[in-house]
């Protein structure tokens, strides 16, 4: 059966602190050289952003293409209580459909592409069922906009809609191992997406979904999230959990870390009076009742976007320097796509880039990667070890995950 990546949950220039170049015509190309087939649009209750999509050919049931780039049409909604909500849709008119049943409850439904909705979860998740639309949290673990920031349990969120919830997505600072530990959570598929405010390569799809799936419909992609007829999804990609900024609990002024423990102690104050803000650990730690992973659950592999790993390899600041580019845009005509390069492809065949760039792949596939986890809004560090340095504990344990996408 065909295996398509997705990257499910994006925000469009129409949403609030976005880059302006998340049009249609840009995401379609730059998905294209990540090695996406199937983007969520984001924003879709959005009339400008919507009118945009509309100007695309229904390629296929509920799917929107450009060149060889699918759209389904997502967006995400903030209830009355700042939780995120990431909805999938199943064509135009039901968008239509749910932007005209929210938008009364709405102040910013035409300013931001990601609305505020002045309605509680069960009454959004009920809006979504009758448009026929999935709908699960959104980063569920972080803190600010995460549901088990506010709530204990899906059921003090989604109360009697509880149950038509079909899947959570981790967000950045989470991953299979930690979400795995609350045991209301296994009857539910786990979704890997992006949340891309620009369409830079180290941004967009820096996580994605791989879905076995016949082809792509919303049909099958719904089949696929609820694991039905031998559908669903077949792997889980993303950063390191410890990159994300909320990952450790720590101070939101001077970044200082703290254990679950420290901060009950310390009643969540830092030492330099500052507020300590839970991590995701820390948050998981609390509400966590199991360890065992449910048979459906698929492995997840750590990535860390390919121009990350260039940039580090030429010892540059940043990935917009000319010459990571040049050895990004080399490696991804030569082989295709971003994943291609970073799981798919024989290294030896690797031409035309810098030689360091190549040994860094390498390490990375192997797992030879040092992360300094983040916190309190500030992101982890990840660091390529070096040949003759000795691994760190933390670091080896990794290693497992960085196996080519071929053998799943
Ligand atoms: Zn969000
Ligand atoms: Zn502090």
């Amino acid at each position: 059966m065909p295996l398509i990546n997705a990257d499910l949950h994006i925000h469009s220039k129409y949403s609030m602190a976005t880059s302006n170049r998340m049009d249609i015509p840009t995401l379609a190309v730059e998905s294209a050289k990540k090695g996406i087939q199937l983007v969520g649009t984001g924003d879709c209750l959005h009339r400008k952003w919507l009118d945009e999509i509309k100007t695309l050919p229904e390629v296929a049931d509920g799917i929107y293409g450009l060149n060889q780039t699918k759209f389904v049409l997502t967006v995400e909604i903030e209830d009355t209580d700042r939780v995120h909500h990431l909805i999938i849709l199943p064509s135009i008119s039901k968008a239509e459909e749910l932007r005209e049943a929210v938008e009364p409850a709405s102040v910013n439904i035409d300013s931001d592409g990601r609305p505020n909705v002045d309605m509680s979860g069960a009454q959004i998740a009920q809006l979504a069922k009758d448009a026929g639309a999935l709908i699960g949290p959104a980063h569920a673990f972080t803190p600010w906009t995460g549901m088990y920031a506010y709530h204990e349990c899906l059921e003090g969120c989604y109360e009697d809609m509880t149950q038509y919830i079909s899947f959570v997505e981790l967000g950045l600072s989470a991953d299979t191992d930690l979400a795995d530990r609350i045991k209301e959570l296994h009857r539910l598929t786990f979704l890997t997406n992006s949340d891309a405010h620009s369409p830079w390569p180290n941004k967009l799809a820096r996580e994605f979904n791989r879905f076995k799936m016949e082809d792509i419909t919303f049909d099958q992609l719904e089949k696929a999230i609820l694991r039905e007829s031998g559908l669903g999804p077949q792997m889980n990609v993303g950063l390191f959990p410890q990159e994300g900024k909320y990952h450790r609990s720590a101070c939101i002024r001077c970044y200082q870390q703290y254990t679950l423990r420290e901060c009950i102690m310390k009643k969540w104050r830092c030492k330099c009076g500052g507020r300590i803000k839970k991590g995701v650990v820390e948050r998981i730690e609390e509400l966590s009742d199991t360890s065992s992973h449910p048979e459906h659950r698929p492995p997840y592999l750590h990535l860390i976007p390919l121009s990350e790993i260039i940039m580090l390899a030429l010892g540059t600041k940043s990935i917009h320097t000319k010459q990571v580019k040049h050895n990004w845009e080399t490696l991804v005509k030569q082989y295709g796509s971003e994943v291609t390069v970073l799981l798919d492809t024989e290294l030896d065949s690797i031409e035309g880039v810098d030689p360091k760039v190549k040994k860094a792949v390498r390490m990375f596939r192997e797992g030879k990667v040092k992360v300094t986890p983040g916190g309190g809004g500030q992101y982890g560090k990840i660091e390529i070890i070096k040949d003759d340095e000795t691994l760190p504990v933390e670091a080896e344990s990794t290693g497992e995950f960085q196996r080519s996408l071929l053998e799943f």
